[in-house]
């Protein structure tokens, strides 16, 4: 029997994104269709992507919801079908998704999102131009209310509520109650009350019937005070129904046989090939010819959160030893700016880009040797997925997806001939430094490095088990 699906998302890939939740939620669909999951995906039409509405359909006029006209476009779109909410009020507006033009929270985010779950749970109750959803899966707060309308309309699809990153959990004043149409005998600590606030996250926790996050040891740590951010009690309250399940990268577009954005492709049987990426990397960036001397990378949101402070503390060692670093990244003014310090420190050793540039970060990652992801917490990344995939070694702290994707070169894996990359714990500059110093010596041995690399191209990075995990949580759940 095939099972539709309505993902209900702020971000989607390649359409618009500011993170990983966008390259997930795009490659759901056709990753789920292989399962016999027909996948929509709701989301607002920001202006960004205006011209999505070109030659699509208006499947639904709902009249006047918070505060202007809304409409609902269905538009098939690189293999995904979108239904695009047109709604001029809330999303017709410059500046980016998230933030006005001065980098400040849009102030009226809570009606922006808070429509994306209205509409969510419509869609889930009346279904839309006769399609109705078997099951909904929620993605992070922007989508947190779904549950929470569904249940206040008594609505009987099942839904799924995807933690993405906790640290975003959209808490907004009780006084928007009304504005967001919230039925106030909700505002309980068994519903949608946050610390006397309005919990969006909070709202889809309790509300959901089933919780997913990104990786099973992300699980694990949401219910800790370290890493739950003050939900973990509600976490633990809810363990029998919370599942890590792994994210995967799209590997038609992650491909060093095929990738258009490379100087040169290769495959694990033609590694060689793979110093012609890295020479145009170092032309790129200005450091020189020698492709002798190890390249470490990062591409990153520049944030607390990834923490590349510990970077700019490890570095300098191992560029004082002869190594090259290269960053794509942009964020926090003061990262950036103790980047452009670093560059500027070490001239023709480091190269710094401050910017999103998707084709500069599949060059760098087939270019690289090694790439940096020394995470204070890391929900699944990605990052350390890609670069795999790569051949280019991923140094990782030892937190939520990184754990359990990376296997580190110690003396019993290279021995087992499994390794695929670097572990550090704790997350410390200087265990990141121990971890470099490893990296360096290990590149010294030109063998056992590509070892390292073979089996890292080799490590299942692709939606495979995870995409059979959650088609098995959507059939159990449209079953009850
Ligand atoms: P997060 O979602 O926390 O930002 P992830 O590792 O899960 O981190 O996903 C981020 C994705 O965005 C990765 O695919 C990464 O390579 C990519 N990315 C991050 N910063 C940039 C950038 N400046 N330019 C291009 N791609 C980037």
């Amino acid at each position: 029997m095939t099972l539709k699906q309505l993902s209900v998302a702020s971000e989607c890939a390649p359409f618009v994104k500011t993170g990983g939740l966008a390259d997930v939620v795009g490659a759901l669909g056709p990753v789920l269709a292989t399962h016999g999951i027909e996948s929509r995906v709701l989301l607002p039409l920001y202006r960004q992507i205006a011209h999505l509405a070109k030659g699509g359909r208006v499947i639904l006029d709902a009249g006047s919801l918070f505060g202007g006209p809304v409409r609902v476009l269905s538009k098939r779109a690189g293999g995904i079908d979108l239904l695009l909410i047109d709604a001029p009020h809330l999303y017709d507006r410059p500046g980016q998704i998230y933030l006005n033009e001065g980098g400040v929270d849009w102030v009226d985010n809570h009606l922006r999102f808070g429509l994306l779950g209205w509409l969510g749970a419509e869609i889930a109750r009346s279904g839309i131009a006769g399609w109705q959803p078997d099951v909904i899966h929620a993605h992070d707060w922007q989508a947190g209310l779904t549950p929470v309308y569904a249940r206040q309309r008594g609505g009987a699809v099942p839904c799924v509520l995807t933690i993405h990153n906790i640290a975003f959990q959209g808490n907004f004043p009780a006084t928007t109650m009304g504005a967001l149409d919230l039925d106030p005998k909700g505002f309980t600590q068994d519903g949608y009350e946050y610390f006397g606030q309005i919990g969006f996250l909070k709202g889809g926790l309790m509300q959901a019937d089933r919780i997913t996050t990104v990786s099973p040891t992300y699980a694990r740590e949401l219910m800790t005070p370290e890493f739950g951010m003050g939900l973990e009690g509600v976490l633990a309250a809810r363990k029998s129904d919370l599942t890590g399940i792994l994210n995967g990268i799209d590997t038609k577009v992650w491909d060093p046989a095929t990738d258009p954005a490379l100087a040169q492709s290769y495959t694990s049987r033609t590694l060689a090939k793979k110093t012609v990426n890295k020479q145009a990397v170092l032309d790129r960036f200005g450091l020189g010819r020698d492709t002798r001397a190890p390249l470490f990378s990062v591409i990153s949101r520049l944030s607390e959160q990834k923490g590349l402070d510990l970077a700019l503390e490890a570095l300098p060692a191992v560029l004082d030893k002869g190594a090259r670093f290269v960053l794509l990244g942009s964020g926090a003014a003061e990262l950036e700016h103790g980047f452009n310090e670093l560059a500027a420190r070490f001239p023709g050793l480091v190269g710094v880009e401050i910017g999103f540039d998707e084709d500069l970060a599949h060059l760098i990652q087939a270019g690289a040797d090694a790439t940096l992801v020394p995470s204070r917490f890391e929900p699944c990344g990605l990052t350390q997925l890609c670069a795999m995939r790569y051949g280019t070694l991923p140094i990782v702290s030892v937190t939520g997806g990184l754990a359990d994707t990376v296997i580190d070169a110690n003396e019993a894996a290279l021995a087992a001939g499994c390794a695929t990359g670097f572990q550090f714990a704790p997350t410390s500059a200087a265990k990141l430094g121990d971890a470099l110093d490893r990296a360096m010596s290990l590149f010294a041995d030109v063998k056992a490095w590509q070892k390292v690399q073979r089996n890292a191209m080799k490590h299942p990075v692709g939606w495979g088990r995870s995409a059979q995990r959650l088609a098995d949580i959507y059939r159990d759940l449209a079953e009850r």
